[in-house]
């Protein structure tokens, strides 16, 4: 194949991704487009499915002894310009407020892409002495970053999430405040979201702008890229000297503050289509899932439909304590159109019920992950049934999962080996790389794909780097990437 004919097949092939994605976000209404570009309405059903992750996450944070509180999405400008690095990343991508009640503005306004700048603005006048430490602070809001090329959830211009902001007396507490929030990150993708991810540090180029290390938990979705869903950094002095973080020390002296910053967002709601998904359109992990159970009464008859409706009732009232159970009665609807309504929405649990079924007080349970029915489960101790049953299908996914990953991880040593494997079929690929900064620009310029981490606890594996043959120590895991 020429190499022409290679880039417009690459380029089908991702419009073919794009499109199902956006297809399948689209039917389970989750979100559409606004009249805005690059941002999003977020519908009942994806927004249901953020507060399932919020809620869980927002627990986790307070127990790991944070706050939550609130700052302003405007930042004076000055503020970004305090830390080199950080206004350097952040710069081109801000939107900025030049006028308010019909005036010019003496100076303009940042809309927060982050709240680094204007969080500590005010931990500089909260904390004096050692006993203000550590501060533990999170934030639940919107952030505007301006993005040219736009998708649903995965890169909007505003989008929605948490951000953790601490200070510490020293440089130890940091790390491990930066590190518990990553194993955070990982319980939820992992035990919530039914996504394995991998841990481990970003390299310099995929730092956060303004951190000294930056942590993060990488998903792999069903075409085999990869997924930042979360990151986690250890951002040392840099900004308690830009805005004068200082605590007077248990020893005496005046000391700048250890901080951290950790963040995961609306991109988690992405994360869960494409990692799970299918021809049909989502499904969705019952942990998260805004409804765990829907009901679906079919008959034909005036009389079929009382008593099937009846049983239904009956039937959602002992559930709805228990589980997130909806009845589907409407009655200007075929069941397969309704089947096919909570396929497509990722439900994992149907049950349809029919007059035979309730005439043997018997349900026919659809199954929507592995596509399978169980018939005739009996009605007496449906409860304890559909607990374990929502338990069993949380578990097959996350396996599911896992061997996804296991399949399509691939150890490569050489370069051809590497471009063929990207372009054949993705995935994400074991190699060494001699840990110079221009040799992962380049092979990222030349295959797309980048050092999505290294993970933490691989032995040393001695080696030579994929694109220059250079001694390499370890390797690293790259992939094409979302
Ligand atoms: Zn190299």
């Amino acid at each position: 194949m020429t190499q022409m004919a290679d880039a417009a097949h690459d380029e089908t092939q991702g419009r073919e991704d794009e499109n199902w994605y956006t297809d399948a976000v689209r039917k389970a209404e989750l979100a559409d487009y606004s009249p805005v570009k690059g941002c999003m309405v977020i519908r009942p059903y994806g927004y249901a499915l953020w507060e399932n992750i919020q809620r869980p996450l927002d627990k986790m944070i307070k127990d790991t002894g944070h706050q939550n509180a609130y700052f302003p999405m405007f930042i004076p400008e000055s503020f970004l310009n305090k830390e080199k690095e950080h206004v350097e990343g952040f710069a081109p991508e801000c939107a900025v407020v030049t006028h308010g009640g019909g005036k010019k503005l003496e100076e303009p306004l940042i809309v927060r892409p982050t709240s680094e700048t204007i969080i500590n603005h005010m931990f500089a006048k909260w904390v004096q002495s050692w006993r203000d430490l550590p501060l533990l602070i999170n934030q639940w809001a919107n952030v505007v970053r301006w993005e040219m090329r736009t998708r649903l959830f995965l890169r909007t211009t505003e989008f929605l999430w948490q951000e953790g902001h601490t200070a510490h007396a020293t440089p130890e507490e940091a790390e491990e405040e930066t590190l518990k929030m990553l194993e955070v990150y990982r319980q939820l993708s992992e035990d919530w979201l039914a996504l394995p991810v991998l841990t481990g540090q970003k390299t310099e180029n995929e730092r956060f702008r303004g951190a000294v290390r930056t942590y993060c938990i990488e998903a792999m979705m069903r075409d085999g890229k990869a997924l930042q869903a979360g990151t986690s950094h250890n951002l040392g002095q840099n900004f308690a000297k830009a805005f004068g973080i200082q605590f007077q020390s248990q020893a005496g002296p005046l000391e700048h503050a250890w901080q951290t910053s950790w963040g995961v967002s609306t991109r988690l709601v992405g994360a869960i289509v494409l990692g799970h998904g299918d021809e049909k359109g989502l499904i969705l992990p019952p942990k998260v899932a805004p409804y765990q159970v829907v009901i679906v009464p079919i008959y034909k008859s005036d009389e079929e439909k009382a008593t099937v409706l009846q049983a239904c009732r009956e039937l959602e009232s002992r559930l709805k304590d228990k589980i997130r159970v909806h009845l589907d009665d409407r009655d200007n609807y075929t069941p397969g159109f309704k089947f096919n309504h909570w396929e497509v929405r990722g439900v994992p649990v149907r049950f349809n019920i029919g007059p035979k079924d309730v005439a043997n007080k018997v349900i026919e349970v659809a199954i929507r992950h592995s596509g399978t029915k169980e018939r005739g489960i009996s009605q007496d101790g449906i409860e304890t049934y559909v607990v374990e049953l929502l338990k069993k299908v949380q578990k097959e996914m996350f396996q599911r999962a896992l061997d996804f990953r296991a399949k399509n991880t691939h150890q490569i040593d050489s370069y051809d080996g590497f471009k063929k494997q990207l372009d054949d079929n993705n995935g994400f690929i074991e190699a060494h790389w001699c840990e110079d900064d221009d040799c992962e620009l380049k092979i990222k310029e030349e295959t797309k794909a980048t050092i999505r981490v290294m993970p933490f606890n691989w032995k040393p594996t001695p080696g030579k780097c994929i694109r220059c043959g250079k001694d390499s120590q370890k390797k690293v895991v790259f992939a094409r990437a979302y």
